[in-house]
């Protein structure tokens, strides 16, 4: 534990290749950038132990691709960093023989991207025909094994905020107890190339995150949360706001092929977010991020309302 109370967590991206394509992918302009070796991986692993990480999250583009994930994993829980995990779009899960290998390397969570509750909406996404029965496969594998501990993350963009009450049935059916609803990036990558395809008004998509997480909530389910969202649209839940929530546990570094971020929560709320003079007076501006710059470029601020 640092001095300040909270964990640190390192992010380590193995570089930016993937088995998906999704549309709104963050990394979509990066594909090309070399992957980084497994030495170097290996290097900074025993670095982020070193800092005294207590949290590191593997991710890529897509980790588990690498014929060295399994092997990566298990050198950081050799050195006792406490909590692995991996973010995956779970189609390599989907081969048994994959899964064991995961599982037994010692990871402690995983977390599954799904993007809707069917393979049209989220294959429609991936631009990936059969990830979505992979991804099932995947998890069902990963139940096989005895392993529970995963989580899920939802990509929110226009064409699954329809879909997004029968997603949470879908996560609730399959048990997971840790879902994020994310509002999308548009500040890189897919989302900012495509930005009037993809990217709702926050007042179309926030009433859907909402009935998603009162969807969890009925069926016990109350730590799901939405992210990168204005706090006004979610004033009947701001308990389940993964931004509050990360800012009092975690120092998070982002340790990336072309980059490093020593506080990326802090600079994401500083550069890639932003309050306007709508907010002046809001009852909730110092816990508020506001929305992405990107975003109030196309839409504007209207949409914004000071909390009394
Ligand atoms: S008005 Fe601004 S500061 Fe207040 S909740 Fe909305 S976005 Fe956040």
């Amino acid at each position: 534990m640092r001095t300040d109370g909270k964990m640190l967590k390192v992010v380590l991206f193995t570089g930016y290749a993937c088995n998906n394509n999704c549309v709104f992918c963050i990394d979509a302009d990066k594909r090309a950038l070399p992957e980084k070796t497994t030495a170097q991986l290996l290097q900074e692993i025993l670095k982020a132990r070193n800092k005294g990480a207590e949290i590191l999250e593997i991710i890529g583009g897509e980790a588990t691709i690498r014929p060295d994930f399994d092997r990566l994993v298990a050198a950081a829980k050799k050195l006792g960093i406490p909590q692995v995990t991996c973010a995956t779009n779970g189609r390599v899960f989907a081969d048994p023989a994959a899964a064991a290998r995961i599982v037994a390397s010692g990871i402690d969570s995983v977390i599954f991207s799904v993007h809707g509750p069917d393979a049209a909406v989220h294959d429609a996404l991936t631009c990936s025909p059969g990830s979505f029965v992979q991804l099932k496969k995947g998890l069902r594998n990963l139940r096989a094994l005895g392993f529970g501990a995963i989580g899920g993350n939802t990509t929110v963009v226009k064409s699954n905020l329809a879909a997004l009450p029968r997603l949470a049935e879908f996560y609730i059916k399959n048990r997971v107890a840790n879902v994020e609803y994310i509002f999308v990036d548009p500040n890189y990558g897919g989302a900012r190339n495509n930005f009037k395809a993809l990217v709702p008004r926050i007042s179309r998509a926030a009433p859907q995150m909402r009935r998603a997480l009162a969807l969890g909530r009925a069926a016990g389910l109350g730590q799901w949360k939405a992210r990168y969202v204005p706090l006004c649209h979610f004033r009947g839940c701001l308990d389940q706001i993964s931004e509050t929530n990360e800012r009092e546990l975690f120092l998070t570094e982002h340790w990336a092929p072309d980059f490093k971020n020593a506080d990326a929560i802090g600079s994401r709320a500083v550069v890639g977010r932003r309050k306007t003079a709508r907010c002046r007076g809001c009852g909730l501006f110092a816990q508020c991020e506001g929305i992405w710059v990107e975003y109030l470029k196309h839409y504007g601020d209207s949409e914004l309302k000071a909390v009394k």
